[in-house]
Formats: structure tokens, C-alpha cells, sequence
């Protein structure tokens, strides 16, 4: 399960963007991730995992959404581009292995969603 070792680096992540905000805000109600299905994702463990990272930091409470990129990719054979599904990596088009993947590895800390005191 990576999920753990996935959560602890939003959680640091997120403290950071936190640490960088002045005023702090009143709570952290949304921590938004972008996760290409490469990494084969849990949402429900990445959700949990990440909740345990932040108790008693200033995201502690926050929800974790989970936006998954599709794995895409090029063909150096035909050009063809365009989806895959794991674990076939094949041409779209004229079948052949040996695809270029595009997308899907990606994994970061896309936005937080905070409440302020004026709001
Ligand atoms: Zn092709």
C-alpha cells in the first residue's frame, strides 16, 4: 500500500502552501490532488492515509478530492495518440507495443480550498 507514503507527501505539501499564507486561514476545507492512473490509487486508502498525516496540523479536517488523469499516449510507429488502458500498452490504432506515455504518472497537490475569517 503507497497510499501512506502518497498522503504524507500532500500532507507536507499542503502545510507548506499553508506555512506561505498570511493571514493563516481558519480552516483548510478542501485539499485537491491530481493523480494519474498509473499509480493505481485507492481513492478511499489516499483519503484515510492523508486524514492520520494532517491530525493536529492546520489542514487537520480538510476533505481530499481525487482528480485522475487517464493514461495517454503516442504511437512512434503510426503518430496515432490517444487513451491506453493499463496494463496494455498498445497502439490505439495499429497495435504495436512500445507506445510513448503521455500522461497518467502525474501526482501532485493541484489546489487547497480554504475558509478565512472575512468570509
Ligand atoms: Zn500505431
Amino acid at each position: 500500500m503507497h497510499e501512506l507514503a502518497l498522503a504524507q507527501r500532500v500532507a507536507h505539501a499542503a502545510l507548506e502552501a499553508l506555512a506561505g499564507l498570511d493571514p493563516p486561514p481558519r480552516r483548510v476545507v478542501r485539499t485537491v490532488v491530481v493523480a494519474g492512473r498509473l499509480h493505481q490509487i485507492v481513492p478511499d486508502f489516499l483519503t484515510r492515509a492523508f486524514g492520520y498525516c494532517v491530525e493536529g496540523t492546520p489542514a487537520q479536517g480538510s476533505g481530499l478530492d481525487l482528480e485522475i488523469v487517464p493514461v495517454t499516449a503516442r504511437c512512434p510507429a503510426c503518430g496515432w495518440t490517444g487513451e491506453i488502458e493499463p496494463p496494455w500498452f498498445v497502439c490505439g490504432d495499429c497495435g504495436r507495443p512500445g507506445v510513448e506515455v503521455r500522461t497518467g504518472k502525474e501526482f501532485y497537490l493541484d489546489r487547497l480550498e480554504v475558509e478565512r475569517d472575512d468570509d
